[in-house]
C-alpha cells in the first residue's frame, strides 16, 4: 500500500525506535526467557504444550486467535489454570496490510473483551501480537490510543517450515538461546510439543528460566484496560 510504514524486526533491532511501543527481546531480564506461542489454541497440539511446559515447571505465553479462544473455551481456561498467560493474536487473523483502522481496533478490542468461565477477562490486557508480525501506522495509531504495545520476538526458528522438531532444536544448539529473548513458536505445530521438550532441556542447561512475556517485560506494559 502506498505510503505505508512496514517495519522488519531487522529494522527495529537496527534503529530501536519504536522502544515506547514493541519489544523484541529485554536483554536486561536476568536468567529469564520467554516462549511464546501464536496461532492456538489447537484442540490437540496445545494440551501437549501444556504437558511439556508442566514438565520442566515452565510457564509460557500464549497469543491465541480470538475465534480459536471462542471455539474451545475449556482449552483456554486450561491454558490459564496451569499458570500461563494468554495474549492478543487478533480475532480472526487477517492480514493487516489493506486493513482499516477500525477493522484493525475491531480485531484487537474483540479479543481484550472476551471473559472466562468466571467472567473475568480472559487475556493479558495491553499486550498484542499482530498477525503475520505486520507493523504499519495503523497498529502504531491503535497502540497510541489504547496504551497497548506489541511483543515481538528476536528468535524466529520457523517452526512451521521445519519437518520435524529436530529441525528447529538444531537452530538452538548451533546459537544458544540467551538472558531476555523472545522466542516465537506457534502450538498449531504438530511437532510443537516435541520442540518445547527439547527447547527446555537446552534453556536449562544454559542455565536460564522459561517465563510468561508479563513476567520477562516486569509486569509493567498491561496499561490498556478492557472494556
Ligand atoms: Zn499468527
Amino acid at each position: 500500500m502506498t505510503g505505508e510504514l512496514t517495519i522488519s524486526a531487522k529494522w527495529w533491532l537496527k534503529r530501536n525506535a519504536l522502544r515506547p511501543w514493541m519489544t523484541c527481546a529485554r536483554p536486561s531480564a536476568g536468567n529469564r526467557i520467554a516462549l511464546t506461542f501464536d496461532d492456538g489454541p489447537h484442540p490437540r497440539f496445545t494440551s501437549e504444550v501444556l504437558d511439556a511446559l508442566d514438565a520442566h515447571a515452565a510457564k509460557a505465553t500464549f497469543f491465541c486467535i480470538g475465534s480459536n479462544l471462542v471455539e474451545h473455551p475449556a482449552l483456554a481456561a486450561e491454558i490459564a489454570r496451569r499458570g500461563h498467560e494468554l495474549s492478543n493474536h487478533s480475532m480472526t487473523h487477517p492480514g493487516f496490510a489493506g486493513l482499516a483502522y477500525r477493522s484493525i481496533a475491531r480485531e484487537f478490542d474483540s479479543v481484550f473483551s472476551l471473559t472466562g468461565p468466571d467472567r473475568s477477562h480472559l487475556v493479558t490486557p495491553g499486550l498484542i501480537r499482530p498477525p503475520y508480525g505486520t507493523i504499519n501506522l495503523r497498529v502504531l495509531q491503535y497502540c497510541i490510543a489504547h496504551g497497548a504495545h506489541i511483543v515481538y520476538w528476536n528468535r524466529d526458528p520457523k517452526d512451521f517450515n521445519a519437518a520435524d522438531a529436530e529441525e528447529v532444536l538444531a537452530t538452538f544448539r548451533d546459537e544458544p538461546p540467551r538472558a531476555g529473548d523472545i522466542v516465537l513458536l506457534h502450538d498449531s505445530v504438530p511437532h510443537c510439543a516435541a520442540v518445547v521438550a527439547g527447547m527446555l532441556d537446552i534453556i536449562a542447561t544454559v542455565g536460564l528460566e522459561a517465563v510468561t512475556v508479563s513476567t520477562l517485560l516486569g509486569g509493567e506494559p498491561s496499561r490498556a484496560v478492557p472494556r
